[in-house]
């Protein structure tokens, strides 16, 4: 049934689209291209249908349960005045993550019907109705009215919208969230609670009215969603009013908030990479439903600039946790990326919109390859553990966990897997997009007629997708399958990444095992004819194993190579690979590499196996010892389900960016204890790599953040008994931003008939930056040696390396 839609205004709405429960107002501007929605793809693979299932069963659950668990449901609760508003949760946009798990319950209730969530949904939505003041306002931070507010509300509605409070952001989720509920389920319930809440964003906000701009953006896409069911025009007036304001004078502007300059005079991507990279979405809906031209040429040159300078080879974006944003041009690091799951989950979407606008297959390019990687990696293969940043490298200091207290990566993915189905399709009138190749049965409807498209393929793992085309009549149209760029040498648009491989093999397409006719266009390989029921369309993709080398300014790949078969990164990992090291490892540029099929691995994975070396330090000698050995790497997204564990994406294939395994001295033979309990720590004070500098966060340190003005120490047993009388020692210093500094002093002792004596030394005690602090001390015979540390007053200190001669 049909629900009648509130109010269309204009003469030039009408009530066009009513698939299932689902009514939009036709509007007459929009994107030339149109997504076929999620509610018409029924994914029926043995990729991506496993994972919706685990969202469906244990995420959202999952997701919901932590939302009462932590008190987040009773937040609205309390500002009901059903529970006393004595405590709160950590952070005003906490309401966002129950709307994240109500939308993405919403998208999977469309997948599989089920009651029992169903009604959750409708007591969870009441809840969130009682939170809400009677004009429309929802935030229940401020509306249960604590004795100590939370710092970031203000004193008075908005007055810190642009800094802290969050009041839009809440908004804009309620909407992504309302418009999937109403679209999954037909209700109103939750769709009613956000229009009122848009209505008085309408009468508050404006040139003359309310003048402040959402500090974390989002607020944009919900209201255009809002007015494509509604038709109100006034909430498309508004996205692109919040917009505009950026950057105008007396405003809290920062590049942080994207609020530098005018939106239309930003051509570089900037700051907090998810708040961005949800702008610029907003500025491509804003500039499909006004014809906008100056958005456009804003987001294209954006676009540019991410993808040829600031993209990681798993589609991850945001190099840097400093601002959790994006980095200077070019500066990508492996270990400290940060990339973090929303960043990838925003990427999917301004990607998806981009091509929405064009036409063209590069910006799917950059989707497919977000998605099968810095994006899937967010979640465990359990579906209920989490990771924030995406690092491309690790020492074992990065685990998923369950929850992060700032939760927006666990919600976010809750949502985002099950609208996955909704970026496998598009159509423009007669012309019908294949993006995704992901096994399906799809109801689309083409100007011409309704047709079914049954997508047949085991892509990722083989590059053969066989498409039946079945149209309700015979009819005409024009089918355009995307052929990937990885599939033509190109991993990625622009020329940050390359194909070292270079395959020759091409792609074959065949229409009813003949040859098709096609013309390439913007990527597709157009098959435009007329369509009987039945026909079957054969694309044959090359599932070569490419070697990806990365553009020259990218200084943390040089001398290495990412491996990928098609969509796919892979990566090395401890488990798999000699022992459990793979920072040692260097394998030839012209390796063979086999690509095995384990059904049994990982949920099923196709692993890469190949010859390599491991490296290892010798004494008096600059040359690496090397010896070979098997090497196996398994798909990105698949790392970090087997504890914790080294990975390394991009391969050195020469020795010198391989990280050895340390020669026998006296210090890497030692046992290592400190004042802080962490083995994986320990190892960093010995194993014989040298930082680039204190702040170096790619080498290994140990360090005793959060303590701050204590008395530390680390301590080496020794195998035996050893004469000694220099040390060294380089410390961890992550000024100006970290908690790590030199520390104010320090002393060195050794160990004599079991008491710590300190050494005579020669030289005195130093503390320096990006350098070693050498003392020279009168010799001793002995079997531990002690290095005491005084932490500054305000500051940690931790340590890169300790050697003893
Ligand atoms: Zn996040």
């Amino acid at each position: 049934m049909c629900n009648k839609v509130s109010r269309i205004s204009a003469i030039t709405l009408f009530v066009l689209l009513c698939t299932r429960n689902f009514i939009s107002a036709q509007i007459k501007n929009d994107y030339p291209i149109q997504p076929v929605p999620f509610t018409q793809v029924h994914v029926i693979d043995n990729f991506w249908a496993p994972k919706i299932k685990v969202n469906a069963d244990v995420t959202i659950p999952y997701t919901l349960n932590q939302c009462k668990k932590t008190g987040r449901i009773d937040n609205f609760l309390r500002a009901a005045g059903k529970l006393p508003p004595d405590t709160m949760t950590a952070f005003t946009f906490d309401d966002t993550d129950l709307y994240k798990a109500i939308e993405g319950a919403s998208y999977s209730l469309q997948a599989k019907r089920n009651p029992a969530l169903e009604k959750y949904l409708d007591t969870l939505i009441a809840d969130i109705a009682a939170a809400q003041e009677s004009d429309g306002y929802l935030y229940t931070f401020r509306t249960m009215k604590a004795a100590k507010p939370h710092g970031w509300v203000g004193s008075k509605r908005w007055e810190k919208e642009e800094d802290l409070s969050h009041e839009l952001y809440n908004s804009g989720h309620l909407y992504e969230a309302a418009a999937a509920h109403y679209q999954a389920t037909g209700k109103r319930t939750l769709l009613d609670i956000a229009v009122k809440n848009a209505d008085l964003l309408v009468k508050t906000f404006g040139w003359g009215k309310e003048e402040k701009f959402p500090g974390h953006q989002i607020v944009e896409t919900g209201l255009t969603k809002l007015y494509r069911i509604t038709g109100k025009k006034e909430y498309l007036d508004l996205a692109k009013f919040f917009l505009d304001l950026r950057g105008t004078p007396g405003h809290f502007n920062q590049e942080y908030s994207q609020s530098q300059v005018k939106v239309v005079d930003q051509h570089t991507a900037v700051g907090h990479a998810v708040r961005a990279t949800y702008m610029y979405t907003g500025m491509a809906d804003v500039a499909a439903l006004t014809g906008d031209k100056q958005y456009l040429a804003a987001i294209d040159d954006i676009w540019h600039d991410v993808a040829d300078k600031k993209i990681f080879i798993t589609g991850g974006i945001g190099a840097t946790g400093n601002g959790e944003a994006f980095g200077k041009p070019y500066d990508l690091p492996n270990m400290t990326a940060y990339a973090e799951t929303c960043a990838a989950i925003a990427n999917v979407y301004w990607n998806s919109r981009m091509f929405l606008l064009h036409g063209d297959s590069k910006y799917i390019d950059v989707l497919e390859r977000t998605l099968y990687n810095g994006l899937l990696s967010g979640v465990s293969l359990s579906g209920d553990r989490f990771f924030y940043p995406n690092p491309l490298a690790s020492l074992g200091q990065h685990q998923r966990s369950g929850w992060f207290s700032c939760a927006c990566c666990v919600s976010n993915m809750t949502r985002f897997l099950p609208s996955m189905p909704g970026y496998v399709y598009a159509q423009n009138k007669n012309d019908l997009y294949v993006n995704l190749f992901v096994g399906s049965e799809s109801d689309i409807a083409l100007s011409s007629g309704k047709v079914t498209i049954i997508q047949n393929t085991n892509y990722p793992w083989e590059g053969k997708n066989e498409l039946t085309v079945n149209p309700a009549k015979r009819s005409s149209f024009a089918l355009h399958i995307r052929i990937p760029g990885w599939a033509l040498n190109k991993p990625l648009p622009g020329d940050l990444y390359n194909d070292e491989t270079k395959s020759t093999k091409s792609f074959t397409l065949l229409v009813n095992n003949q040859p098709a006719k096609y013309e390439m266009i913007k990527g597709y390989a157009v098959i435009d004819r007329t369509w009987n029921r039945g026909d079957k369309v054969s694309l044959h993709l090359p599932m070569d194993i490419e070697k990806v080398i990365a553009n020259d300014s990218v200084k943390a790949d040089k001398n290495r190579f990412a491996l990928q078969m098609g969509p796919v990164v892979y990566c090395l990992e401890s488990p798999d690979n000699k022992d459990a090291a793979v920072m040692n490892i260097v394998v030839d540029k012209n390796a063979a590499v086999q690509a095995i099929y384990k059904p049994d691995m990982l949920n099923g994975v196709t692993v890469l196996q190949m010859k390599g070396s491991s490296t290892k330090r010798q004494l008096n000698s600059d040359e690496l010892i090397k010896s070979e050995q098997d090497v196996v790497a398994i798909p990105y997204y698949t790392w970090a389900n087997r504890g914790p564990s080294e990975m390394e994406v991009w391969i050195p294939y020469d020795a010198s960016a391989a990280r050895p395994k340390p020669a026998p001295t006296i210090a890497s033979k030692s046992k290592v204890s400190a004042s802080i309990n962490n083995q994986r720590m320990y190892r960093a004070l010995n194993d014989q790599y040298e930082p680039a500098d204190s702040r170096d966060g790619s080498a290994s340190y140990l360090h005793w953040w959060p303590k701050k003005n204590t008395t530390e120490w680390v301590q080496y047993d020794f195998d035996s008994s050893h004469t000694v009388s220099e040390s060294k020692v380089y410390w961890f210093d992550d000024g100006p931003w970290g908690g790590c500094r030199i520390p104010a002093s320090w002393k060195l002792f050794y160990k004599k008939d079991n008491e710590w004596i300190e050494v005579k030394n020669s030289s005195s005690y130093t503390v320096s930056k990006d350098r070693y602090d050498t003392i020279k001390f009168e010799p001793v015979t002995t079997t531990a040696m002690k290095l005491q540390v005084q932490l500054p007053v305000d500051f940690a200190t931790g340590i890169h390396e300790w050697i003893i001669k």
